[in-house]
């Protein structure tokens, strides 16, 4: 199948099953895939026909000079970004960028490693009574966060939070959480490294000591910060399949 558009192809988090069939379609009939490789696995690549670059080194100028010919000479591009790519993807500059050019692209979803991380810890993040809402964010780093959003605001919720791109910063991450003045030194936290790959590995903790764990561990990227209510053990959980739940919807 031949496109006039640019896919933009949401890789999964690590397992090469965790892509979906569109994007293995996708990946499969493609000429030119631009991926970004420090976090695609590189299995999801092996076997293709279509010609591959690691965007880890390439400008935003240079990815679109690779693009943008390809597409124009009729050949399918895919651009295949780690987890979900309305996630930390930085797309939205290579949308512009692409409208600019009046080129068409489309948007193939990916298991975020938000999703990959409770799937680890089997958690649900919306236990009835407790939290209904999931906050996605990240620590300030060389990205700023708005204020209105500082990690603290936001804990101050007391909701489930997935905390990307910010373990390297684990410290400041647990006193901006405490700081919010709802969660406590027992909030339950797991810190989900490489979810969904060979390598994963879970640490479980609370707000009080999982900062020590993981400098124990070693683990400064790549992984995902859980925290919240719902982290908890199973005992506290769901309602919805209790005797007495009379209403309401199960799904
Ligand atoms: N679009 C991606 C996120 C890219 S930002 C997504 O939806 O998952 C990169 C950050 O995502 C990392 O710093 C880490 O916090 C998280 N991440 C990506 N892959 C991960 C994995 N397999 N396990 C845990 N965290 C991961």
């Amino acid at each position: 199948m031949k496109t006039e558009k640019i896919w933009f192809v949401g890789a999964g988090p690590g397992d090469p099953e965790l892509l979906t069939l569109k994007g293995r379609r996708l990946l499969d009939g493609a000429d030119l895939v631009v991926y970004a490789g420090s976090l695609v696995n590189p299995a999801l690549l092996a076997g293709i026909r279509a010609e591959c670059h690691d965007s880890a080194g390439l400008t935003l100028a240079e990815i679109m000079a690779l693009m943008i010919p390809a597409c124009r000479a009729g050949k399918q591009v895919v651009r295949l970004h780690t987890g979900d790519p309305a996630m930390y993807g930085a797309v939205r500059e290579q949308m512009q960028w692409l409208a600019r050019e009046r080129i068409a692209c489309e948007v193939v979803p990916g298991v975020s490693s938000a999703f990959a991380a409770a799937a680890a810890v089997q958690a649900e993040l919306t236990v009835p009574e407790m939290t209904q809402t999931v906050i996605l964010t990240r620590q300030e780093g060389r990205t700023p966060v708005p204020e209105r959003e500082s990690l603290q605001r936001l804990a101050a919720i007391g909701a489930s939070m997935c905390i990307f791109l910010s373990v390297g910063l684990m410290d400041s991450v647990v006193a901006d959480l405490l700081a919010g003045g709802v969660y406590t030194h027992a909030t339950p936290v797991a810190v989900v490294a490489r979810a969904s790959w060979p390598d994963e590995r879970i640490l479980r903790g609370t707000l009080g000591d999982i900062a020590e764990k993981v400098a124990a561990a070693g683990i400064s990227k790549t992984a995902m910060i859980l925290v919240g209510p719902a982290l908890g053990s199973a005992e506290t959980a769901s309602r919805l399949y209790a005797a007495d739940f009379s209403h309401g919807c199960r799904g």
